[in-house]
């Protein structure tokens, strides 16, 4: 063990060694990063670009709805619900099983309401709800706008199509601190009262729909059905003395995702079939169609399996022979809030890839799996850390325990250290995504 740490911290110094270096890829890998993240104001959104990307590698996309013929050596990927996507490649020579990283889509918002126009004080205003559990502070007094998807009416069925609307359009104001003088001493959000957004004056009346169908180059009665959420405005940005950190929303788990693509993307994939999985509703329990705790996955894999030749058996022999790595982000400990943390494992912005622990397997990680995380770091020689919530503190949970319902692969939960989780503007490092790439290129090599 106290072998292991001096390795570690001998990777450390290495790393500040040769700060120019680092930081310089940093920097471009948290600009392409920040790039990712302002197309990607939803779930949808961020399908639709990884779709795009694949595409453009070559990847062909597959129909749920088709049989599929797979070739040896191919890359392909298929879309759920428009929110969820995973993307798989082909060894071409003899292969026993599956290397996955899992992640998901979609981040806390508000999600807009049928009927959402709502009158008062002179004002039109959304009716919204609460989707997953988010900071709602930081959501008010900001520019938000809307994003997401609408159902169009085509010959007699309907056709989806992603919508933003590119400007500043709402707002929730605070109550002024002369009408609540308790404000400052903590306080308590109702959705229904106090986070509904304006929209502009009852001269307004009936824009949401009309601004939604422009959008959607279409007219508002071929407006079937829709789901819109609310998305910051402010851009993200990197900053800091050194311009160490990165700000923006939805890291949570946007910075994993684009991670994991990149690392598929750039690793050579040939004795494993490698498989980038993105799922939604994450934040939600991920028990929908396309979330965690569905049969997608498992789906996938299978037809994977039986398409090359291959029985249930042949197919359980290679869920046995896979590894599964859940990347969703994780706490930082904060330097205003330094007693949250652990008292020993303390994870650090910028100190790489965090592998995370629980007993009560909240995380899935064990000291075998954790052990095969730290090999693959220390192949691509960068640095990690550990994750365990206080031993008096509940802490999160994420997809990997949720996914092993359906695919019972040895697994690994990690992430990349963030403050300010399910805020609309969260904090992270700029070198840590640069550090996943590396660590996932090697795992699908
Ligand atoms: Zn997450």
């Amino acid at each position: 063990m106290a072998q292991r740490d001096e390795r570690q911290r001998e990777l450390e110094r290495e790393q500040t060694g040769k700060p120019q270096a680092e930081r310089r890829a940093g920097q471009q890998t948290a600009r392409e990063l920040l790039a990712f993240l302002e197309g990607s104001p939803t779930a949808f959104h961020a399908a639709a670009q990884m779709a795009e990307r694949l595409e453009r590698h070559g990847f062909r996309r597959l129909s749920e709805r088709e049989r599929w013929q797979l070739r040896p050596g191919e890359g392909y990927y298929v879309v759920r619900n428009d929110s969820a996507l995973i993307a798989f490649q082909l060894p071409q020579g003899p292969w026993t099983g599956f290397r996955v990283v899992a992640s998901h889509s979609d981040s806390p918002m508000f999600k807009i309401k049928e009927n959402p126009e709502m009158e008062a004080e002179g004002c039109i205003k959304l009716n919204v709800e609460r989707y997953g559990g988010m900071l709602c502070a930081p959501w008010m007094d900001r520019p938000l706008s809307v994003a997401g998807r609408v159902a169009l009416r085509r010959d007699g069925g309907w056709e989806t199509r992603l919508i933003c609307l590119d400007r500043d359009l709402l707002l929730i104001p605070s109550l002024a601190i002369h009408m609540n003088r308790q404000a400052n001493e903590g306080i308590s959000f109702n959705v229904q009262k106090d986070l509904l957004p304006l929209l502009g004056s009852t001269a307004a009346k009936g824009a949401f729909q009309k601004l939604v169908a422009e959008a959607a180059g279409a007219e508002p009665e071929e407006i079937l059905g829709h789901d819109l959420f609310l998305y910051n405005r402010q851009k993200g940005c990197i900053w800091g003395a050194e311009e160490e950190f990165v700000s923006c929303g939805r890291l949570d788990d946007l910075q994993c995702a684009f991670a994991s693509l990149q690392g598929f993307l750039a690793g050579e994939k040939k004795r494993w079939a490698a498989v980038h999985c993105v799922l939604d509703n994450e934040e939600v329990g991920s028990g929908s169609r396309q979330g965690a705790a569905s049969t997608f996955l498992q789906d996938v894999l299978r037809r994977i399996s039986d398409s090359l030749g291959g029985d249930y058996q042949d197919y359980l022999c290679r869920v046995a022979d896979s590894f599964l790595i859940s990347a969703d982000n994780a706490h930082a400990a904060h330097p205003n809030y330094g007693e949250k943390a652990d008292p020993v494992n303390r994870p650090r912005i910028n100190g790489g890839i965090v592998i995370k622990f629980s007993a009560n397997q909240k995380y899935c990680t064990d000291g075998c799996t954790a052990g095969a995380v730290k090999e693959w770091c220390r192949e691509a020689g960068v640095p990690f850390q550990v994750f365990t919530n206080r031993s008096d503190m509940a802490g999160g949970s994420t997809l990997g325990n949720i996914s092993l319902s359906q695919v019972a692969a040895a697994t690994a939960d990690i992430g990349l250290p963030q403050l300010a989780m399910h805020s609309p503007y969260e904090t992270a490092g700029v070198r840590d995504t640069e550090y996943l790439i590396r660590m996932l290129q090697v795992y699908f090599s």
